[in-house]
């Protein structure tokens, strides 16, 4: 059985809760993170270690150039943590994998040079700076790319981290500081009573006075229990690595041609993903599904040729969080005083350093650090 209070209750154990977590128990603050399965074990520790910055290209061509200005408040987020995740291995004193080298956008067509030219004007209005390179600049910057390409952007702030590294010492750092955390602990139910909530589990109910919740593409379950409709949802998505190579790609790379995320990790595998879905076998079991794996190595292998020469060794799965403009909902909830909804969708792991530093502020009753007016969909 648990104890029975805490004066914060954090809700899922993925980058989000156990860096809140670690930066409330750091402020000396009474904090239980309650996580459903092992820390770390959804989107946080199976996602394919992209540090975003720039506007996705997928999403620019099919929501507009209006949908992408909505989103600048977003960029500057995301910009804000960027600069956090590069101080993160020093804060943890841990080797995460970050490296920020710059990521870039290949084309092949003169439409796509296009989109990519709209879409660094507004990655400007927003403080973001995103180079345009002719073919010769882009070979030279990349020289492992497809001699097809015809040039392409760079964005030299973005890069990647180790998914498999972060959140294990995220966890010993918040442990040290004091956070209690219970794992495979799931949930369950929220009572209301005056001036407090009653967080249910089926190991015991604990008495809080502020909740966070960080659970996800799960997230919307938590609401429901308040009775707060939160718009977010999981989608299956699946990423490979193929066997590890000498390092030739230092940078994060995209394709104007269609859904790419590409990198070099640091033992030399090198991980493929951006978005290609996964299946759900039933009760939210996921499965990769071969058309996306063929459709994502096939897109690897065009924009990047040597990657045809590399077996790909595993592929695995996991649920994204997601809300239909991709902005977050992040804040106290309207109906629910001293709950704190702290999801960040999508790029939730490149935003989760500010995620968890807004949602640890608002949990203490301090003013966010950053406007969340335009920014979270809570606000508007
Ligand atoms: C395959 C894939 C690739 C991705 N690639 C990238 C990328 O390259 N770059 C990027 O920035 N983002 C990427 N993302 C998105 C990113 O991983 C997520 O947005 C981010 O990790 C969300 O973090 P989180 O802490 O909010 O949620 P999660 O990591 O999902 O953690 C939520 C936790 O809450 C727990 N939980 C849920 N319900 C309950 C409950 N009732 N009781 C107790 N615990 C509960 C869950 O078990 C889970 O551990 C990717 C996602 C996926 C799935």
């Amino acid at each position: 059985m648990m104890q029975e209070n805490a004066d914060i209750v954090i809700i899922g154990g993925g980058i989000v809760g156990l860096m809140t977590a670690r930066l409330l128990a750091r402020e000396g603050a009474d904090v239980l993170l309650i996580e459903a399965g092992d820390l770390g074990a959804e989107a946080s520790g199976a996602n394919a270690g992209s540090i975003h910055l720039q506007i996705q290209y997928p999403e620019f061509v099919s929501y507009g150039e209006d949908w992408a200005r909505a989103y600048t408040p977003c960029l500057r987020f995301l910009k804000t943590s960027l600069a956090l995740w590069q101080d993160l291995p020093g804060e943890l004193w841990a080797d995460l994998g970050v490296t920020l080298a710059g990521g870039l956008i290949a084309a092949r067509t003169e439409a796509q040079m296009a989109h990519i030219r709209a879409k660094s004007v507004i990655e400007a209005e927003a403080g973001i700076e995103t180079r345009i390179l002719g073919r010769d600049d882009l070979l030279r910057l990349a020289p492992y790319l497809s001699s097809d390409a015809i040039g392409g952007g760079f964005c030299p702030l973005e890069g990647k981290a180790n998914p498999l590294q972060v959140t294990p010492h995220l966890a010993g750092s918040a442990a040290e500081a004091g956070a209690r955390i219970v794992t495979h602990t799931r949930v369950t139910g929220i009572a209301r009573q005056t001036g407090a909530y009653v967080v249910e589990t089926p190991r015991g109910a604990v008495r809080t006075g502020r909740i966070v919740n960080a659970a996800g593409a799960f997230a919307g379950r938590i609401g429901a229990m308040l009775g707060t409709h939160l718009d977010i949802d999981g989608f299956p998505l699946q990423v490979t690595v193929t066997e590890p190579v000498a390092a030739f790609i230092p940078h994060l790379v995209y394709s104007a041609a269609g859904k790419l995320s590409l990198k070099q990790l640091a033992n030399g595998g090198c991980v493929i993903g951006g978005g290609w879905p996964a299946r759900e076998r039933g009760n939210g079991v996921l499965v990769t599904d071969p058309k996306s794996l063929s459709g994502n190595m096939g897109m690897a292998a065009g924009v990047v040729p040597a990657i045809a020469a590399s077996r790909a060794l595993r592929s695995w799965t996991a649920w994204v969080n997601g809300t239909p403009d991709w902005r977050p909902i992040l804040g106290e909830d309207p109906n629910a005083p001293g709950v704190i909804h702290a999801l960040f969708p999508w790029v939730g792991f490149s935003a989760g350093p500010m995620t968890a530093t807004v949602a640890a502020a608002l949990a203490l009753g301090r003013p966010s650090p950053v406007g969340l007016k335009g920014l979270s969909l809570l606000y508007d």
